[in-house]
């Protein structure tokens, strides 16, 4: 192919854009908050599910504690209305002396009763706790999701403004390139890992860092400037910038 050499350096302005935007693109997929954001949501997910154990154990326990009261109070009711008739003094003695042992039982029960009430009262009271220290952790972890993605969310406008911005001048370079050689360039770039262009600088070709031999330098030294010539290694568009000393 045959291209102006000044269409042929161009490439070059080409190439940096190119490998600045599969730069950009790559961070834009590696960000690190991304990353931190993953680990920060799998750990409150963590918390939550904790919280959440910890909320349950707490129903449960002060469900309890609602059912030991109630039988406190039932035993205690019952006991009222019993201490109620002996003080009436109806009934025969033979009723009075089943009511009298029965506030006996019901004396021993309540003292039952009372000591499991309280023992659930001791246990709500941890769980409680528990689910606080716990709610604690999950909305300290909430936060730190939020403040991660706010994060995430404004390196990824930053990208997403540079790439913009970049890409802005790529038309601008194609034309100067011309649409022949850019196409080439594309094709290659394609095939070649993101690099489709690169500089002859000395005896290094710049795309993949090899030194030429001499036979093949020489091949391109008696190449016209308008020819476009190609690393033998790795097919790239050689191209080659004059020397400011004049020497080609
Ligand atoms: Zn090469």
């Amino acid at each position: 192919m045959k291209a102006d050499p000044f269409r042929q350096q161009r490439l070059l302005d080409l190439q940096a854009i190119d490998t600045r935007l599969d730069q950009i693109a790559h961070a834009r997929a590696h960000l690190p908050q991304a990353a931190q954001l993953a680990r920060a949501t799998d750990a409150a997910e963590v918390a939550r599910g904790n919280l959440v154990l910890a909320e349950t154990e707490l129903g449960d326990v002060q469900r309890e504690v609602s059912r030991a009261e109630t039988e406190v109070k039932q035993v205690r009711d019952r006991a009222e209305r019993d201490r109620a008739r002996l003080d009436s003094g109806t009934g025969t003695s033979k009723e009075l002396l089943a009511i009298q042992q029965e506030l006996e039982s019901l004396g021993r029960r309540q003292a039952t009763l009372e000591d499991v009430e309280l023992e659930a009262m001791e246990r709500a009271e941890a769980a409680s706790a528990e689910a606080d220290r716990l709610r604690a952790i999950s909305d300290e972890a909430a936060a730190q999701v939020s403040t991660l993605t706010a994060e995430r969310d404004a390196a990824m406008v930053d990208l997403d403004a540079e790439a913009t911005e970049v890409a802005a001048g790529r038309p601008a370079v194609v034309e100067a390139v011309g649409p022949e050689l850019a196409a080439l360039f594309d094709s290659i770039r394609a095939a070649q890992g993101g690099i489709g262009a690169a500089e002859l600088k000395g005896r290094r070709c710049m795309g993949c860092q090899l030194e030429l031999n001499a036979g093949e330098l020489g091949r391109i030294a008696n190449t016209p400037a308008d020819v476009v010539v190609r690393c033998e290694e790795c097919e790239r568009i050689l191209v080659r910038i004059p020397s400011t000393d004049g020497a080609a």
